[in-house]
Formats: C-alpha cells, sequence, structure tokens
C-alpha cells in the first residue's frame, strides 16, 4: 500500500490499530505534505518502534516524472507508473493561480468520437496516490503551490470513484494539500448515478458536465455513454444535484465545426439548460492529427456564443493553452506510445 493513498481519518485508524495516536495522523499528513519528506525516517515527533512499522506497511514512492514539455504559460508533464503505462498532466499558469489538469485512469472506456484519450480502451484505474503525487511532483518542479485542481485530463473519473473520493479528501484536507473544495473540479461525460451519489458528497466540488450536444440524436453520435444515459436521464439528475447542492453547474460543449456548432444546435442548447444554474463552456477543438473531427470557425464560435448570451445564458470561451505543446487530451502519451 502506498502511503499517498490513506485519507488523513484512514490514517487515524492504522495509528489506533497499532496502538498508537490518533494525532499522529495529523503529524504524518505535515510531515507528507507540508514538509515533503522523501523517506519516513526524516520524521521527528513519533517513536523510532512506529515509523520502522510505518516503513514495513507502506511505500513512500511517487511517480516518475519521464518528460515536460514547456511554454511560457503551460506545462505538460508525462509520468511513467510502475506497471510502465504513461499518464500526463497539465499545468496552466492562470493570473488567479497555478491551476492542474489531472488523469483519473490509464486509457478510457467512454469512446467519445473526437477524444485522443478515448482511442484507447481503459487499462486499469489510477490509485489515489497516482492521482495525489502528479499534484505533489508538480509542485516541487515548479517550486510554488498549485492553486486549482480540475480532474480533466485522460480518464472518466466517475468510473473511478472511489479512488477520487479519497482524492479529493487528502488535496482538500488543511493538514494534505489545502486546495479549497470550491478550487476544485471534476468534469464528467454523464455517469447519472454517480451524479447523483456525488450530490451527497460533503465537499463542496464543482462539478462540469461534457456536454457537446443538445439532442440525443447528436449526442448518441459522437458519445456512445449517452447510449446508457440519455438526456431525459441526465437532464433531471442534474437538476437533483443542483436542488441538493445549491451550486451551480458547469458545461462543456466543444465546438466541432458542422458537426455541434450551427445556430440550431445552439437554440436547442439554450432550450435544453436555459432553466439550470449553470455556465456553458464553449471550447474550442483541438484538433488531432488521428482524428477527422474540425474546430469551428472563430465566427461561428462568435454567432453561437451571442446566442446564447442574447438567451441570458452565462457562457464563455475557454481560453486556449498549450495546442503547440500537444497539450491537449491525451495527445503527449499518444505521441510517446505511438498508438
Ligand atoms: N471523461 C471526463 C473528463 C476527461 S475529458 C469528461 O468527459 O468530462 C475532459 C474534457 O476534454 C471533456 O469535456 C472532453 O470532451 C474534452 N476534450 C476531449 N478531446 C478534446 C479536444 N481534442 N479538444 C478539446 N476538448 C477535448
Amino acid at each position: 500500500m502506498n502511503i499517498y493513498n490513506l485519507t488523513r481519518e484512514e490514517l487515524e485508524e492504522y495509528f489506533i490499530s497499532h496502538d498508537s495516536k490518533k494525532f499522529h495522523a495529523n503529524q504524518l499528513f505535515s510531515w507528507l505534505y507540508e514538509k515533503r519528506i522523501s523517506s519516513i525516517f526524516e520524521v521527528t515527533d513519533i517513536k523510532k518502534e512506529m515509523l520502522e512499522q510505518l516503513s514495513l506497511d507502506f511505500s513512500f514512492s511517487k511517480l516518475d516524472l519521464v518528460q515536460v514539455e514547456r511554454d511560457i504559460d503551460v506545462c505538460k508533464y508525462l509520468f511513467e507508473l510502475s506497471d510502465g503505462e504513461h499518464i500526463e498532466a497539465v499545468l496552466m499558469k492562470h493570473d488567479y493561480g497555478n491551476s492542474v489538469c489531472i488523469s483519473s485512469q490509464v486509457g478510457c472506456n467512454m469512446g467519445c468520437k473526437f477524444c485522443e484519450s478515448g482511442r484507447r480502451k481503459k487499462v486499469r484505474n489510477l490509485e489515489t496516490w497516482e492521482m495525489v503525487t502528479q499534484l505533489l511532483m508538480i509542485e516541487e518542479d515548479l517550486k510554488a503551490r498549485v492553486s486549482h485542481v480540475v480532474v480533466m485530463g485522460i480518464g472518466e473519473p466517475f468510473d473511478n470513484y472511489d479512488n477520487l473520493l479519497r482524492f479529493f479528501q487528502i488535496i482538500n484536507h488543511p493538514k494534505g494539500l489545502a486546495i479549497g473544495a470550491r478550487h476544485i473540479t471534476v468534469s464528467t461525460c454523464g455517469i447519472v448515478p454517480k451524479i447523483l451519489e456525488f450530490s451527497h458528497f460533503p465537499l463542496q466540488i464543482n462539478l462540469a458536465i461534457s456536454l457537446h450536444a443538445p439532442n440525443d440524436k447528436l449526442r448518441n453520435q459522437i458519445m456512445p455513454i449517452n447510449r446508457a444515459y440519455p438526456l431525459k436521464e441526465l437532464l433531471p439528475a442534474l437538476e437533483e444535484y443542483l436542488k441538493r447542492t445549491n451550486r451551480r453547474i458547469t458545461f462543456e460543449y466543444i465546438m466541432l465545426a458542422g458537426i455541434n456548432d450551427t445556430d440550431e444546435c445552439a437554440k436547442e442548447l439554450v432550450k435544453l439548460v436555459g432553466h439550470l444554474n449553470c455556465y456553458i463552456n464553449l471550447i474550442p477543438y483541438n484538433e488531432t492529427n488521428n482524428l477527422e473531427f474540425k474546430r469551428s470557425s472563430t465566427v461561428q464560435i462568435m454567432r453561437f456564443y451571442d446566442i446564447l448570451k442574447k438567451n441570458r445564458l452565462n457562457v464563455t470561451i475557454r481560453r486556449e493553452f498549450g495546442s503547440k505543446i500537444s497539450a491537449a487530451c491525451g495527445q503527449l502519451r499518444s505521441k510517446k506510445e505511438e498508438i
């Protein structure tokens, strides 16, 4: 077991079960996440025997950072896992802080037609520690704190739900990485039962939904998950989520030329989500060599934006990072592995 898998509460249980003191959990958290020790024997306020036990029970290793591509306001990190698989994370430097987009799985089973990550089937879920240490390694490289986290890299986070929730608890904990829940966002393609479950999760983490189409016919074509959870199930689940949490959701909408970017689509989108407390984030599609989709023209993106705005939706166009360094969505890993 890797030590970065454990929430503070789980560590407390560990210490109690070893006839030791519960408060060691807080101390160890601060050694791991504030002082950033690389060996358990650097700890000075826990008894030697207990440290030896910890060193027998846990691994303290982090991921292997194998490649970094750097641009002015964006860095792309490629990590190698112990089984030889690769995952990526992206750091975006905003004026409000450093935001990191992390991966949640190796590969992805959702099969969205436009997405590079989905070209490779899911190999496995990432363990909690593999998500946590993406952030630790990036902070180390950056020599600064990460202030915002988005789970929008490779994988479907709600298909790795339990590990994801432990990841949130660790990075949000004041003795952990102390990243405010409102600075954390998870994005899902729309796994309805998990959305409902997530509405009970006590941390106020932002929810984003990859919508990408305003009707079932189109959404079925580009996002196979829509056959399992069509809009008539997704929308009521989101309404329920909004009612229970009293928060706002974000809809992501990739602009694909000639497919989902018409004026009619914009009007349908207004009808579909206009009554919800939401933001719409229009995403200029990042073209890849391997897939036939094209990005919408800037003119069409603006027309689409205007239609939503006129109908009083909260809409923004996503600022683009990293198209030069293949930062988008699974591209670095697929270059590395040439698939
Ligand atoms: N599986 C989750 C999170 C990972 S995908 C989800 O579906 O939300 C994160 C976001 O990137 C999704 O909105 C996805 O549709 C989008 N995306 C995938 N490929 C893209 C590309 N080439 N250009 C722009 N956005 C892309």
